[in-house]
């Protein structure tokens, strides 16, 4: 753990080392995709991904960036519907649909509750809908919406790690016990949830960063989820870059990746994931990279381990 792992840095700071947020338009998500998932009933399926224009998400969590494409203020109702109404013009039909909004679907700033009729008339073909939340706006909410709209119900939450210390150092305003209640609230109330995972978030060594990576799968597993999503830690928010910069905070290697969502699939417990977007900044060897993402991606879809990368970075 790095020397400086003591300081506590807070929203004032986080805030102010931030860039400028990007252009969006409210009237417009500010992407859109299809990606390949391996499903709960073991098939591989296409699945929609609608990023959400909306207003910036509550808390300043350290290491998170998904400020960039939100605005100031609420979106007026209605605009929400009109995103995803344009995004689902734009793409194939599919039977799985992210509505990811970079903060909390349940989030009624974010989201507002006079859209999920809207929502729930536009999404009905789907049979399922992921979206994403923060515990503290877990609650009836949740299930209001649920009862609403024809797809089954899943919410994914960021645990981000089990380390003591750096959850608090993160500044989630989240305790492992919120995260668990949450889980619990869900599951009794018939909605699977999934987590969100980061390897080697700051203060950590690389070895730490796989040790707690390894704890909070099995932690989130204990606590209910259906699927766990491994995220590497990126540094392009002001003040990751600020730590990279002292040294209290490193990208974490590809292979470690490797080793962390290895270790999910073996546990045999649910889906595990490697986030696998830009996993080029997360090697230093030419050769092997685009051979270790490909790896990556087939465990994804296939939830079994394939062979090892030879390679001399090894
Ligand atoms: S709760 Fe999620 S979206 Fe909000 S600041 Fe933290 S990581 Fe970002
Ligand atoms: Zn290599």
């Amino acid at each position: 753990m790095s020397k400086n792992h003591e300081t506590i840095i807070n929203n004032k700071q986080i805030i102010s080392s931030r860039g400028k947020k990007n252009a969006v338009d409210p009237r417009q998500p500010y992407a859109w995709m299809v990606e390949k998932e391996y499903t709960t009933s073991g098939k591989i399926e296409d699945t929609a991904i609608i990023f959400l224009t909306n207003r910036e998400c509550p808390f300043s969590c350290l290491m998170c960036d998904l400020w960039k494409n939100t605005t100031d203020e609420s979106v007026p109702v209605g605009a929400i519907p009109d995103q995803i109404e344009w995004a689902l013009a734009q793409m194939p039909k599919v039977k799985h649909l992210k509505l990811y909004n970079s903060g909390s679907f349940f989030d009624e700033r974010a989201i507002p509750v006079e859209d999920y009729e809207q929502i729930a008339s536009l999404i009905s073909s789907f049979e399922t809908v992921i979206v994403e939340s923060h515990p503290k706006f877990i609650n009836e909410r949740c299930i209001q919406f649920s009862d609403l709209i024809k797809p089954e119900l899943q919410v994914a939450i960021g645990l981000e790690t089990v380390h003591p210390t750096i959850l608090q150092k993160l500044n989630k305003q989240m305790t492992l016990e919120d995260f668990s209640n949450s889980v619990s609230f869900l599951s009794q109330n018939g909605i699977r949830s999934r987590a969100f995972i980061l390897l080697r978030p700051p203060f950590l060594s690389e070895s730490e960063g796989i040790y707690w990576a390894k704890k909070s799968i099995d932690f989130a597993y204990s606590a209910g989820v259906e699927c766990c999503t491994i995220i590497p830690v990126r540094g392009s928010n002001g003040v990751m870059n600020l730590l990279m910069e002292k040294g209290d905070f490193s990208l974490c290697d590809i292979q470690s990746l490797e080793t962390v969502v290895e270790y999910g699939i073996e546990q045999n417990n649910g889906r595990v994931f490697a986030d696998v977007w830009d996993l080029g900044i997360f090697s230093k060897c030419d050769k092997c990279i685009d051979e270790r993402t490909s790896r990556l991606t087939t465990m994804n879809l296939t939830q079994k381990i394939g062979s090892r990368v030879t390679c001399n970075c090894n």
